[in-house]
């Protein structure tokens, strides 16, 4: 099963996509995952896409398609993946369509009021990846792996801001471009409340298949 989740950011796409990938045995390839690996390790692309991300703009398209390019020629997605965060605009959308071919578009849709709240109380474990908020775990330690979390750089109120703008104008188009093969869901309740839905559809689409 190939899906992409789309949606502005903190609506909800990276708890989901890890919902999904642990019930549907599915790559969660989230490409922000993949850059910020990218600054970690210090390498040339980490160098290169840094101050993109903190500025919450958008890495030039031909870096981000070839990076996807890469990940989904690994052996863990020949049954399947979950994209989250990519595409993100229509070029990187057209791009996809001769790389893979695509079975749905999951649409995670909350107000821009609740983004902003969400965002500003996210945060992050730097070493696996897991999200919390800060109401939900005030001690700010990973119960998964212990690690200190953090508050990305981009999750600042200035930052949010910028990202929801390049959202509206880069990314909604895709609404309209996948429209026939969107499934919407809203995010506005618990993370488990958005997620029935999405995983009653998938199973649906899984035994068509
Ligand atoms: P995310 O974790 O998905 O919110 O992504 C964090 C940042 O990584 C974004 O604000 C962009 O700077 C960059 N990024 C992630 N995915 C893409 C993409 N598909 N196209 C361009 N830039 C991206």
């Amino acid at each position: 099963m190939k899906i992409i989740l789309l949606g502005a950011p903190g609506s909800g796409k990276g708890t989901l996509a890890k919902k999904i990938s642990r019930d549907f045995e599915i790559p969660q390839i989230s490409t922000g995952d993949l850059f910020r690996a990218c600054v970690k390790a210090e390498n040339e692309l980490g160098k290169k896409v840094k101050s993109i991300m903190e500025s919450g703009a958008l890495v030039p398209d031909e870096v981000t398609i070839e990076i996807v390019k890469e990940r989904l020629q690994q052996p863990d997605c020949k049954k399947g993946f979950i994209l989250d965060g990519f595409p993100r605009t229509v070029n990187q959308a057209k791009a996809l369509e001769k790389i893979s071919q695509i079975d749905s578009v999951i649409l995670v849709d909350l107000a821009n009021e609740i983004i902003v709240e969400r965002l500003s109380s996210r945060r992050t474990c730097p070493n696996c990846g897991e999200i919390y908020s800060v109401e939900d775990n005030p001690e700010g330690k990973c119960k998964k792996c212990n690690s200190k979390l953090i508050q990305r750089d981009d999750d600042k109120p200035e930052t949010i801001l910028h990202r929801l703008e390049v959202y509206e104008r880069n990314t909604s188009p895709l609404i309209n471009f996948y429209s026939e093969r969107l499934f919407k869901v809203s995010s506005s309740g618990t993370p488990e409340q958005t997620y029935q839905p999405v995983k009653a559809f998938l199973e649906k689409l899984e035994a068509k298949a």
